[in-house]
């Protein structure tokens, strides 16, 4: 399960225009943009209170009931910081200005639920334990490789040029570009990752009734 959060700061630096040309001071300003994009990975946390059927009933899927056994869930939350430097022509209205874009990625809350009828098999415990661990190294390793791969193609794109425009409306189409093209590239970036979360799963579905000495078919059997 994947579904997300946004937090957006927004604060606007411009400098004062001064006696020279807004040409010239446009020329004057350091020739980059400032992109980050950075993922700081969680820890994940473990709640085995809830009994298999309610795990299940949570994960509003099909499938078969060793399935929700156990579930990891992950929600990525991304903070956005928009920062314009540059300079305003007061009496034209007219304004160029590097962006500067800080986006925190974090994950929370990262959760692992282990049903309540594992209890009666240490072995398989571990076992799912284990498997939803390898979904957070996954989630987490995804996340960072989309953090790097985004800040690198925002990086590239946002150096092309100089924003230039009516300063009133600078700040307003940068949040819409961010809102509306590269968080959702992000998203693309993330989804990446399902490929192997499916892997793993496909393997799990083929060991599952074999590991701790087939102990699987009467944990199943204590799932009302
Ligand atoms: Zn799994």
């Amino acid at each position: 399960m994947r579904s997300y959060a946004i937090a957006v700061a927004l604060a606007l630096l411009s400098g004062a225009s001064g006696a020279a040309p807004l040409e010239v001071l446009c020329n004057s300003l350091p020739p980059a943009a400032e992109v980050r994009v950075l993922f700081a990975p969680s820890a994940a946390q473990l709640d085995d209170s809830k009994s298999a059927r309610d795990l299940r009933l949570a994960a509003d899927e099909e499938g078969a009931a060793f399935r929700h056994l156990g579930v990891t869930r992950a929600t990525l939350q991304r903070e956005l910081d928009i920062r314009l430097e540059g300079y305003t022509d007061e009496r034209t209205g007219r304004a160029c200005a590097w962006p500067k874009v800080q986006l925190h990625l974090s994950v929370s809350p990262l959760l692992v639920e282990l049903a309540r009828e594992l209890e009666g098999s240490p072995c398989l415990r571990a076992h799912v334990f284990n498997h939803e661990m390898q979904h957070v190294a996954i989630y987490n390793a995804g996340a960072q490789r989309a953090a790097a791969q985004l800040e690198r193609e925002m990086r590239a794109e946002l150096n092309q040029h100089q924003l230039d425009g009516d300063s009133s409306t600078l700040m307003r189409d940068l949040r819409e570009q961010l809102a509306q093209r590269w968080l959702p590239r992000l998203d693309d970036l993330v989804a990446e990752g399902n490929r192997e979360h499916d892997a793993l799963d496909a393997a799990e579905e083929r060991q599952a009734f074999s590991v701790c000495n087939g102990v699987l078919p009467q944990i199943l059997k204590t799932i009302r």
